[in-house]
């Protein structure tokens, strides 16, 4: 879009962004990169949604699960890419966002979980990921913190994660420098439309902001978004995950890479915490952290690293996953003309969200994107 044209039309926008989660914020950021006017509405303050409470892992090899060929081919893409796209947010922010490619070490604890894990990794190797099944002495040599009893485990390096603070915070001052407008506290309350072309949106406040296109990135909230017609709605549905934050108290991580079980995975972060996560609820729009789930956590950490029991318990908190019926995310056009729907990323929203805003600002642009 040439900037003559979008300086001449200033009560209106290219695109208007519903949501700024890591989806919405990235959308932004690519789309205001290819020139286009755009604002983002947030009815809190970023990082709000799922995106505050995510873990933050990238991990394609961990989130495998049979069935899911398509899946695997985009968060592969995304964990390709992201070491690139976090140099030029580093570098156009100022901000770290404490991106490391930590790997990740999978550990079967019983002789049942050393069978699955077995079978899973099998999946791993007819696919080629590069992960590598260890005896539990190898296992220990990479992380002497471990349980002193468990059967073996996957070691997949090619594993990483990323602070989804830090990287709200990078997203904010990335979108702050080329000029793009994140308003908080805004909600969106009605969709202005033209038949079946949607046209702009007017917030619960009354104003009305006009644009070619309303992305919808709202999340968990997409599927019951009532300021949309029904049919517009797309099937995204809350799936509740309850975490826990914790710190050494001396700084001293009790590992260095991502450590999970079949009911648990353990994330450094390189500022001394560690992120317990998480567990997976269908409990509606429920945010409420349960003793049931925190106990759960802290019983599973524990015995993957029994060090755990002596950090500090930080915070509990529960988010909501935006789920859709086949795992996938929805990205595209949306069932009204002007709506693109950028939502439904379940488990790898913060893994996803930069070829996400790929996608959506070529989208815009009329533009193929692999993946
Ligand atoms: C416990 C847990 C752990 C996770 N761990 C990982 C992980 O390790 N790796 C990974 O890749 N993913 C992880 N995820 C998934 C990831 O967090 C999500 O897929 C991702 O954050 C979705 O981002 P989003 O921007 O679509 O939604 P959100 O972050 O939920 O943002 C949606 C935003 O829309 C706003 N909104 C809603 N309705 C309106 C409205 N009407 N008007 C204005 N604003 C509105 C909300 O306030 C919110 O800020 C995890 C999720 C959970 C819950």
């Amino acid at each position: 879009m040439p900037a003559e044209a979008r300086l001449s039309d200033r009560g209106s926008y290219d695109a208007v962004v519903v949501g700024g989660g890591a989806i919405g914020l990235c959308c932004a950021w690519r789309l205001s990169q290819r020139g286009a006017r755009v604002v983002v509405l947030d009815r809190a303050t970023p990082p709000a949604g799922a995106t505050r409470v995510a873990a933050g892992m990238l991990a394609p090899v961990g989130e495998l699960a049979f069935g899911e060929p398509e899946l695997l081919r985009m968060t592969l893409l995304a964990s390709e890419a992201y070491p690139g796209f976090v140099a030029e947010l580093e570098a156009a922010s100022g901000v770290n966002s404490g991106y490391e490619r930590c790997g990740a070490l999978h550990l079967a604890l019983d002789r049942d979980e050393a069978a699955e894990l077995r079978r899973v990794h099998e999946l791993q190797r007819s696919l080629d990921l590069g992960a590598e099944w260890l005896p539990p002495r190898r296992c220990r040599d990479l992380e002497p913190g471990l349980t002193p009893s468990f059967n073996g485990g996957v070691h997949a390096p090619e594993e990483a994660a990323v602070d989804p603070h830090r990287l709200t915070q990078a997203l904010l001052a990335a979108l702050a420098a080329e000029g793009v407008e994140v308003r908080a506290g805004v909600e969106v309350a009605e969709a202005l439309l033209d038949s079946e072309r949607i046209e702009g949106v007017r917030t619960a406040a009354g104003e009305e902001l006009r644009a070619d296109a309303v992305i919808l990135a709202t999340g968990a909230w997409a599927g019951t978004a009532a300021w949309l017609p029904e049919h517009a709605r797309p099937p995204v549905r809350p799936v509740k995950g309850q975490i826990l934050e914790l710190r050494a108290p001396d700084g001293e991580q009790p590992c260095e890479r991502i450590v999970a079980s079949e009911r648990i995975y353990l994330v450094p972060r390189p500022d001394g915490r560690l992120i317990a996560g998480a567990t997976t609820e269908e409990r509606g729009f429920d945010t409420t952290v349960t003793a049931g789930g925190a106990h759960e956590l802290l019983r599973e950490a524990y015995r993957l690293l029994p060090d755990v029991a002596e950090m500090e318990l930080v915070e509990a908190m529960a988010g909501l996953r935006p789920g859709t019926p086949d795992n996938l995310p929805l990205i595209g056009p949306g069932e009204l003309d002007g709506l693109i729907l950028a939502c439904g990323h379940y488990r790898n929203g913060i893994l996803l969200a930069p070829l996400t805003g790929e996608k959506i600002a070529a989208e815009l642009a009329g533009v193929e994107v692999a993946g």
